[in-house]
């Protein structure tokens, strides 16, 4: 098979570092602890790094191999594919020999996907302005809990919610009525993954504490009514909040709740190639408020590039009428010219075992 065309067998070797609160484990020096659980093989306490370690081990599996027939054979194995594709990003033009590319990260058993969504991270950031608080207020957060979350790639199209988007719901529906001060909001940890909490700290009239209960408890139970076929444990709760710093100004406050209310999210259009499909897709992932700024942070996927640059433009266009300034980075484009193809290969040997440990991982 000397003559035949070279193939790059690809892995990355960073994982998501996830750890149930109550382990002390460091990943910086600790080793992840593996174990089998019947037919799963998962990890104590932390995520397992399948993700993708079971990829990178089948590569170099097939290397080790003496009766694999194959011809010219490349590994590459990238760092940081997580958190910005920088590993991938600085592979030199040329430096591989190899046509063939064969990703090692997909995630279902027995199906080979051709191709791969494009994404671009964005980001709308908002300068606050603040001011004194005056007499009359008392502080509380609202906080929204219990959501299923999961991965901005994998779960956009299950109906799942997004806690940052039920939060400027709320707000945008009554902050006004209720005369409440924006303090700050915060929200989801990752772009990539649907936010499962986020919270607002506010300064509430005395007058319209009672009310405002009484309106997010009205809220929870109307999310319950609307998505409890997805959402089996929506929580939303009204707590205190010991007010230290001073609330932003009313139209800085109006144009950020106009803003997380107003963010496009969730499936923007389903391929019309292959049904079941999400062709295009963006997240409200993350928002984040220090003393000075507000920031929300989107990722946006499509197979189809120009798609990405569709919702990059409704975000700019959104963003800037809210006054925000609106920034895009690490870009990469969808993986193939091919959108409409994916062939299955049915798989002789059980994989069970080694796909199992993937899901779990991430
Ligand atoms: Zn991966």
């Amino acid at each position: 098979m000397e003559n035949r065309k070279g193939v790059v067998l690809q892995a990355h070797i960073d994982m998501v570092p996830q750890k149930n609160e109550d382990t002390g484990h460091d990943f910086s020096v600790d080793p992840i602890r593996p174990y089998i659980d019947g037919e799963w093989v998962t990890a104590e306490g932390t995520t397992l790094g399948a993700d993708n370690g079971m990829g990178m081990a089948a590569c170099l599996a097939v290397l080790a191999s003496k009766d694999i027939e194959h011809g010219p054979l490349e590994v590459l194995l990238t760092i940081d594919e997580e958190a910005g594709m920088t590993g991938a990003f600085g592979l030199k033009e040329g430096w591989l020999e190899g046509e063939i590319l064969l990703n090692t990260d997909s995630e279902q058993e027995g199906e080979i996907y051709m191709g791969c969504a494009g994404g671009v991270d964005a980001s709308l950031t908002f300068n606050l302005d603040r001011q004194e608080l005056g007499g009359g207020y008392v502080g509380k957060t609202l906080q929204i809990k219990g959501l299923k979350g999961g991965h901005s790639g994998c779960d956009i199209h299950t109906g799942r919610a997004n806690a940052n988007k039920l939060l400027g719901r709320f707000l945008a529906g009554h902050a006004n009525e209720l005369g409440l001060r924006l303090l700050s909001v915060r929200g989801g940890t990752l772009r990539n993954a649907i936010p499962r909490e986020a919270a607002a700290d506010i300064a509430v009239p005395a007058s319209n504490v009672e009310k405002l209960t009484s309106l997010f408890n009205y809220f929870e139970s109307l999310l319950t009514e609307e998505l409890g076929a997805v959402e089996t444990s929506i929580a939303l709760s009204v707590l205190d909040h010991d007010i230290s710093e001073q609330p932003l100004t009313p139209a800085v406050q109006s144009r950020i709740i106009a803003a997380i209310n107003a963010c496009p999210n969730g499936v923007v259009r389903m391929s019309d190639d292959i049904a079941g499909v999400v062709e295009t897709s963006l997240n409200l992932g993350v928002i984040t408020t220090e003393s000075d700024k507000l920031t929300l942070l989107c990722l946006i996927r499509s197979l189809a590039d120009s798609g990405r640059s569709y919702v990059e433009s409704m975000l700019k266009s959104m963003g800037e009428l809210a006054g925000a300034k609106v920034a895009f980075s690490g870009a990469y484009p969808a993986g193939s010219q091919i959108r409409t193809q994916r062939s299955c290969m049915c798989s002789e040997r059980p994989m069970k075992r080694s796909m199992a440990a993937c899901r779990i991982s991430w």
